[in-house]
């Protein structure tokens, strides 16, 4: 295994202008790590309760995911998460969050799974995070993401996770919110004076800015006129991007800028439908054709 993600793997109740879904598979860590199966070996940390469905289990061990640190907690319900999006869909209204088994969730994490060399620390309680680091030996390179919920209900360790991480990904909204900075470059710079040396935030259908290194690459969003369904998508962009890291293990410039290429790929590509439909059944073609597509894009010639 050369990436480990922790997270959540949840049903998610979901009201986008294309349609309602009920209880689908969703989650930070379901969706990160079938992103990056498309890439590299992954294995999850997790939650699930006794509601956990066998098909879903069969989809995420369809994509070859490790689920030996995957835990079934009797007597409890999986994560539940319900939202809605509207208008630009750039991001989503939380209409209730039912933590259920993650609030018994400590992760213990195998021998095997202490020395992966690339973990991602999926949007979870900042606390599981911390668990998390504490049992990690020597990793190269940690990322985590988080969002609203935590950095409102668990501040102080989340800062403390800041501090302990080399990437954060997260939301502009959640970077101002987090930094109290409304500008967005500030932001990110407020956040790398927290401790990652590598900040990407993430914009919804403007794309992504990505600060660190004394570096900066941004990157739109790909011009989709159809997007079904918008959650997961900062997750499957974590797992395209840690992903791409992972397969071969560089970290220089080109390799960042071709992981956050790579992070925008997945997450195009599952928002064109609800759950993980389009991210499961995904072909190599359909991914490398997008890349390419994201070159000519974003290509332009010098001043001359
Ligand atoms: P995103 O990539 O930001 O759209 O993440 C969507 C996923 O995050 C959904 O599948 C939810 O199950 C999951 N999620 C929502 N709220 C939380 C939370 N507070 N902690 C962890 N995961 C969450």
């Amino acid at each position: 295994m050369k990436l480990l993600v922790v997270g959540t793997v949840a049903y998610d109740t979901v009201k986008t202008p294309f349609g309602n879904r009920e209880a689908t598979l969703g989650g930070s860590a379901a969706y990160a790590s079938v992103a990056a199966s498309h890439l590299t070996r992954v294995g999850i940390s997790a939650a699930v309760g006794e509601d956990f469905k066998e098909e879903d289990r069969a989809l995420l061990s369809g994509r070859g995911i490790d689920l030996t640190a995957m835990e079934t907690v009797a007597g409890a319900k999986s994560f539940h998460w319900q939202g809605e999006y509207e208008g630009d869909m750039n991001e989503a209204r939380t209409l209730r969050t039912d933590l259920n088994v993650l609030t018994l969730f400590d992760p213990v994490l195998p021998p095997a799974h202490r020395a992966v060399p690339f973990v991602f620390l999926a949007n979870v309680a900042p606390s599981i995070q911390l668990r998390v680091l504490d049992q990690l030996e020597a990793p190269k390179l940690v990322a985590a993401d988080t969002m609203n919920y935590w950095i409102d209900s668990a501040r102080p360790e989340l800062l403390e996770v800041l501090k302990r991480i080399d990437v954060l990904l997260i939301n502009e909204g959640e970077a101002r919110q987090l930094t109290g900075e409304s500008n967005l470059p500030l932001a990110g710079r407020r956040i790398l004076s927290l401790g990652p040396s590598t900040v990407i935030l993430k914009r919804g259908e403007h794309g992504v800015l990505q600060m660190g290194g004394g570096d900066a690459f941004a990157l739109p969003a790909f011009p989709l006129e159809r997007v079904v369904d918008p959650t997961g998508a900062g997750d499957s962009f974590a797992g395209g991007f840690m992903g791409t890291l992972s397969a071969t293990g560089s970290l220089d410039r080109g390799a960042i800028r071709r992981a956050v290429v790579m992070g925008s790929v997945m997450a195009s590509h599952n928002v064109e439908d609800f759950s993980m439909h389009r991210l499961a059944g995904l072909e190599r073609a359909a991914i490398e054709a997008r890349y390419v597509a994201f070159k000519r894009l974003t290509e332009f010639e010098d001043l001359g």
